[in-house]
């Protein structure tokens, strides 16, 4: 299901200001306000006041830029003298050979590490050393310097202003589609931070997913209060994703799966207080009561010191390594505004309230009721993953799985199969024909993915599971998730107008096509189902997700204010922010329903250790996901996928007005929820 972003080194992540160094100077740069201040009045001399908001911009961008490697303030001044561009067809001009520059960079760069990684992604036998040296091999890495060194990143930001989300929020409406292009060109080069910064960022961030991928769980060697192994041998979970998942499969379990959801949500809790013996961590020696905290060997009660809040460390490492980066960024000083009004383009403060106004509606209230009722007990805090709300296909296995294999056999059988999904889809044969020529379908290794290419000359490539006896339902289910993206990326790729403009706004909005083609697997196979709940229980399971998974980035969000308002902090000091934001949020939003407090569930996720500010993604993808389904129906689905995606990455908030009508709302999928519930019995 991941989809692979190959960021280009220049980090377009990251944005900087129009706001002029200080006299000082910004961090780095040696260019003084005064300095500035001259420069501008020289070029506003030569070109006249028409130019003053391009010219001020322009320069304070490039002095924030400038460093003392890039010459004196003499040749600063010489250089935006010589290189301003005021006329407006040289400029367009310039923005075409940008254009085409960046665009030979990054999509041959992007080719180099695709194919550098054949041998780690496709069947190629086995995996050598140099195989892995190559693998991770970045061709690119010293693009962004270069860039710099040779010059074309200052005359990109002199002559492209950036404009801050606000900006583009209130202006973005009225521009043209070439003045949203040239506001992309001026998000190009907007920050420079040190590369000792990144490189001490991105090796803090490597020991954080290292931590997380080696935290497992050996269920065979948990006892209960009488000794009883509850769990069969060999089960090892990672956390949080593996615990939840077994935690979840269990609710099919009527014969004591209660008692093993119990178990598996203590076992969380002692890893959210970091309470769980050192010992039991990816360690099948010991045997663990998680409930008494009691760990033996041979029969013996051995000592078992808890993990020193080592979960904690590595969170606060990574707050320290991305504070270390923040003075780069004068107008947009702390991460959170970055995330989410760089990475996201959605302020932060908006999607709190979005998030607030939906865990405080009444419909998660009334589906609260409705699961305590299927459940038939009161709720407890572990059915925040309650996953009862998925429909069962009125189809046997089998037949699902004949009408696959005999269609898709083989990659080639998938890569000829192409236009035919897509014309079933309703796109024409010749449009077809051509997503076929600029997709390519290879069997892989691991589960699959999709990457896109940078490039026009270049192709995306889908990369599916396929077996020696072809494909069965399940691998075509995830293919089809990985051919939206493949679909998403060669639209917006080859039907955008701007090179600029292409892709989506984020993530989250790629995802939702990926997504919106799973669901279209059946027709694609020319099978009906005839579930007449399958819609509603649709509806109740995004509301359940969606209630849980905004807590939790509610608690994501707090921890990082509190980050920022106790930057000394120790890790057990952090350790009792986390616990005490995420039981205040179950007690604003969730004990209602669940009828407890003080619940610290919502702090489980393994996100938000090691990956920051990343969760707040998945609901604003789960919601963009059902306003676009709510408003393809019944309407000519290809012809709205293309006008859609071809808007290109405009604002996202923009981008779902021209899609749908109006911006990010819960109200469709609470709409939809409510009229679910009525239906929908126990
Ligand atoms: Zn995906």
């Amino acid at each position: 299901m991941k989809r692979i972003v190959l960021l280009l080194t220049i980090p377009i992540l990251l944005t900087m200001t129009h706001c002029a160094p200080k006299e000082k100077g910004i961090e780095g740069s040696p260019i003084t306000q005064t300095q500035v201040e001259q420069t501008q009045n020289e070029l506003l001399k030569e070109f006249g006041e028409g130019q003053k908001f391009r010219i001020e911009r322009g320069v304070s961008q490039v002095a924030n830029l400038w460093r003392q490697s890039d010459g004196s303030f003499e040749e600063f001044k010489t250089f935006c003298e010589e290189r301003f561009v005021a006329d407006e067809a040289e400029l367009e001009t310039l923005f075409n050979k940008l254009s085409f520059g960046f665009e030979v960079l990054s999509g041959n760069f992007l080719k180099i590490s695709k194919d550098l990684m054949r041998p780690l992604h496709l069947d190629m036998g086995p995996v050598t050393p140099i195989d892995m040296m190559f693998g991770g091999f970045s061709a690119s890495a010293h693009l962004s310097e270069d860039l710099y060194t040779s010059k074309i990143a200052f005359v990109t930001a002199l002559n492209f202003p950036f404009y801050s989300l606000n900006e583009k929020t209130e202006l973005g409406p009225s521009w043209t589609r070439q003045q949203w292009a040239y506001a992309r060109m001026g998000d190009r080069f907007t920050s420079r931070v040190p590369a000792e910064l990144q490189q001490n960022y991105s090796r803090i961030s490597t020991d954080a997913d290292a931590y997380i991928d080696d935290y497992n769980i050996y269920m065979a060697n948990l006892r209960n209060e009488h000794g009883e192994q509850l769990f069969p041998e060999g089960m090892k979970l990672i956390t949080h994703w593996g615990l939840r998942d077994e935690l979840k499969s269990q609710y099919a379990n009527t014969e004591g799966g209660l008692e093993r959801q119990q178990m598996i949500y203590q076992v969380m809790q002692r890893i959210i207080d970091q309470s769980i013996p050192q010992k039991v961590i990816s360690n099948d020696e010991y045997i663990w009561n998680p409930i008494s905290n009691e760990v033996a060997k041979d029969d013996k009660t051995v000592d078992a010191s808890a993990e020193p809040n080592t979960r904690y460390k590595h969170l606060l490492n990574l707050f320290k390594a991305i504070e270390d980066m923040d003075a780069f960024y004068p107008n947009m000083p702390s991460f959170i505004q970055r995330r989410f009004e760089s990475t996201y383009e959605i302020p932060v403060d908006d999607v709190e309230k979005l998030f607030i106004d939906f865990v405080s509606s009444k419909q998660v209230r009334e589906a609260g009721k409705l699961i305590s009722e299927r459940l038939g007990r009161p709720l407890q805090p572990f059915d925040i993953w309650y996953d009862g709300f998925k429909s069962r296909s009125s189809i046997p296995a089998e037949v699902l799985d004949n009408a696959v294999a005999k269609r898709f056999s083989s990659a080639e059988a998938y890569q000829n199969e192409i236009p035919n999904i897509l014309t079933s889809l309703g796109w024409s044969k010749d449009k077809a024909k051509f997503f076929q020529s600029k997709i390519a379908v290879e069997g892989s290794r691991g589960a699959g993915h999709a990457w896109g290419a940078a490039m026009r000359e270049d192709i995306a490539l889908l990369r599916t599971r396929i077996g020696a006896n072809g494909m069965d339902y399940k691998g075509f289910n995830i293919a089809m998730h990985e051919f939206g993206h493949t679909v998403e990326q060669t639209i917006t790729l080859h039907d955008v107008d701007y090179y600029t403009l292409t892709g989506v706004p984020n993530t989250a909005f790629t995802e939702a096509l990926a997504f919106i083609f799973q669901k279209r697997d059946l027709d694609v196979l020319g099978i009906k189902d005839n579930n007449p709940e399958k819609v509603h229980l649709q509806a109740l399971d995004n509301l359940w997700q969606c209630y849980e998974i905004m807590g939790v980035s509610l608690v994501d969000i707090n921890l990082w204010r509190w980050l920022y308002e106790n930057p000394h902090a120790t890790p057990a000091q952090l350790k009792e922010a986390t616990i005490s934001i995420a039981k205040d949020i179950w007690n604003k939003y969730y004990a209602d329903v669940f009828g407890s407090t003080d619940e610290p569930i919502l702090a489980v996720y393994s996100h938000m250790i090691s990956n920051p500010l990343y969760l707040s993604a998945y609901p604003m993808g789960l919601l963009i996901d059902f306003q676009l389904e709510q408003h393809i129906a019944g309407k000519h689905f290809a012809n709205e996928i293309q006008r859609i995606f071809e808007q290109g990455s405009i604002i996202p908030q923009l981008w779902m007005k021209g899609a749908v009508g109006s911006p990010l709302s819960i109200e469709p999928t609470l709409n939809a929820a409510e009229k679910a519930i009525s239906v929908v019995k126990k």
